[in-house]
């Protein structure tokens, strides 16, 4: 049994609680429904009683048997309409549950480490392309049951009609095992054939997606895409043909055997009849459970593939509630944020960070103090670190080693959420949120501490040095921005300028964080914003916070307090621009380096 089916085993629990809590009486309907279907397993034994009852002109007998067969057949179909509109109610209802407790579980975790651990995030893509099937799972799984009770009432309905049938039961047993059979080739088949799924789907987006459009069309590279994603999906496709040709190669050679055997006892029990050792009424059994033993047996083996499969599906989700409450567990406060005086000092102890699977870390034992009040520039070139850095200090991650002290506490134990409200920024991989403008912007005031009162869209505006933007769109503040649905789409520096008003509501946060806010700028642009930023700075300053400039521009951050130079994860020189000027050290090799190109 793999992990995923361990997991689901011991999901089924909650989840049918789950079921339970959301629609008492359409699980009870569903659950009567299956029960009933589970009479017809005895139908034989009701035909041989019925047939034996018209022999011996039994009358009684003759109608207590048509009753019981009529009950079984039309009983069954009349509870299987109820049945299937609980089944309905009860899939939707669950369906909407688990999307909406997913989507939930995903917005709260409290780091991005699922986002940037490759293994996790492959699972979690597994599980959202499955929510639908969640749903389901209690139709499967109630299905599933019938691979326990519908053999079961079967052997009983044979050995009721007669003890000899015991070889027919014997001769349908391989059937059943077939089910356990191709269920493990089907999951050989899944992991065989997962990494081409994952490359089909990444190749079908490059194909699709607009941002590739124009490099894939100047390179001719179409016909090559193609090639490979047909080549991959033959290489994903093969597998599972192959299980499903082994699958069917036992099922024929199963059948063959029941056959024969079905074929033997028949001429058997002819024979016991002519010689009159047995009656007419039990070989009208016999043949009715020779025709129906095959399909209960039958039966487990498909129930048996997918009831595992359902236990993947249910396990995937269970692995994910565990990681989930892992990290809540993990970031669990212990303390609250020092009482602010004007604002707090933020230290960082031999921090050290590695993305999950990654063979070099990101930042190696990083000593700084950042007083309040301050502006810091930390500059490097790409991949220096910067970004993980701000993230680090936001709790989007834990160090690997090292800390990071808020107003002398350990970040690890203070509450993320309250700690949260009092940052703000606008980040290099912002997201381009398609809503109306006035919205993408109201945002950045969802979550202030309590009597702060965020600016008013306008003001964000000007702080972000577009207060003139709203009055060029057809909607002004409401016009819904964006390429899938909006009124108007907008370039990478006109988002990249909603991003920063979002990350301005906020009117004084203790740490400000404005990671290359100005890359998808022109240099005139570029320029008239960070005198705004020097005026948000000054506010920032006012209220004891710290300004963090994150740029990779080394001509944008001359005025800060303090420079960080980073280079390759480590911290190379701290210092304000004159005294790193006067060290002719890295700052100054590449501060001279950007400014001849400017010049
Ligand atoms: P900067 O902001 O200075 O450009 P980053 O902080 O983004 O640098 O990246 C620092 C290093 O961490 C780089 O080597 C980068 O490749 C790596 N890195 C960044 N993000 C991830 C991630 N999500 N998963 C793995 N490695 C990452």
């Amino acid at each position: 049994m793999n992990e995923l089916t361990r997991l689901g085993l011991k999901e089924i629990r909650p989840y049918l609680k789950t079921a339970w809590r959301l629609h008492p009486s359409a699980l009870i309907w569903a659950v009567a429904e299956y029960f009933w279907q589970a009479m017809s397993g005895l139908s034989p034994w009701f035909i041989t009683l019925l047939v034996a009852g018209v022999v011996a002109k039994n009358l009684a007998l003759s109608i207590t048997a048509l009753a019981l067969l009529l009950f079984s057949q039309v009983g069954s179909t009349f509870l299987a309409l109820i049945g299937l509109n609980a089944r309905i109610l009860l899939m939707e209802k669950l369906i909407n549950y688990y999307d909406h407790d997913i989507a939930q579980k995903m917005s709260h975790v409290p780091t991005l480490k699922l986002h940037d651990d490759a293994e996790a995030q492959s699972k979690v893509r597994e599980m959202l392309d499955q929510t639908g099937l969640l749903g389901q799972a209690f139709n499967i799984l109630m299905n599933s049951l019938s691979m326990i009770y519908r053999p079961t009432l079967a052997v009983v309905g044979a050995l009721l009609v007669d003890w000899r049938l015991i070889f027919v039961i014997l001769a349908a047993l391989p059937l059943t095992y077939m089910g356990k059979l191709s269920s493990k080739w089907d999951e050989q088949a899944e992991d065989e054939s997962a990494q081409g799924s994952k490359l089909i789907i990444h190749l079908d987006q490059i194909i699709a997606e607009s941002s590739a459009g124009a490099e894939i069309r100047l390179r001719q590279a179409q016909p090559a895409f193609l090639e490979r994603i047909s080549a991959t999906m033959q290489a994903w496709l093969g597998p599972f043909v192959k299980a499903a040709l082994k699958g069917k190669v036992f099922e024929s050679l199963a059948f063959t055997f029941y056959s024969v055997v079905s074929v033997v006892m028949l001429w058997h029990y002819i024979a016991l009849v002519q010689a009159g050792t047995v009656s007419v009424a039990t070989l009208s059994g016999v043949i009715a459970v020779l025709l129906t033993m095959q399909r209960a047996f039958l039966n487990i083996s498909y129930q048996w593939s997918s009831l595992t499969r359902v236990l993947r599906i249910v396990g995937r989700y269970r692995w994910f509630c565990d990681y989930i409450s892992d990290e809540d567990a993990a970031h669990q406060s212990t303390q609250n944020l020092p009482t602010a005086g004007k604002g707090w000092p933020i230290e960082l102890k031999h921090l050290s960070f590695s993305y999950p699977q990654a063979e070099k870390p990101a930042l190696k034992d990083l000593n700084l103090s950042l007083q309040p009040g301050q502006v810091i520039a930390v500059v490097g070139e790409n991949g220096s670190g910067k970004t993980t850095l701000a993230n680090l200090l936001l709790g989007m991650y834990d160090p690997t080693e090292g800390e990071i002290l808020i107003g002398g506490k350990p970040l690890s134990a203070l509450d993320l959420e309250t700690w949260r409200k009092h940052g703000s920024g606008a980040f290099q991989d912002h997201h381009n949120f398609e809503l109306t403008l006035r919205e993408g912007i109201e945002l950045g005031g969802m979550n202030l501490p309590e009597g702060v009162e965020p600016l008013s869209v306008e003001e964000a505006l000007s702080a972000a040095g577009i207060p003139e933007f709203p009055a060029t769109l057809p909607q002004g503040l409401d016009t819904e921005l964006g390429k899938e649905r909006g009124e108007r789409n907008l370039s990478g520096g006109q988002w990249q300028r909603i991003a920063i008003a979002r990350g301005m509501v906020h009117p004084s946060p203790a740490l400000l964080i404005l990671d290359e806010p100005t890359s998808a700028m022109d240099a005139l642009a570029e320029t008239a914003l960070f005198e705004s930023y020097a005026r948000s700075a000054q506010n920032v300053r006012a209220h004891g916070g710290i300004c963090l400039l994150i740029t990779h521009r080394f001509s944008t951050v001359s005025n800060a307090d303090q420079i960080v130079v980073l280079d390759k994860g480590q911290i190379k020189e701290v210092g304000t621009h004159e005294e790193l000027m006067a060290k002719q050290g890295l700052y100054a090799e590449l501060y001279e380096m950007q400014a001849g190109q400017y010049r």
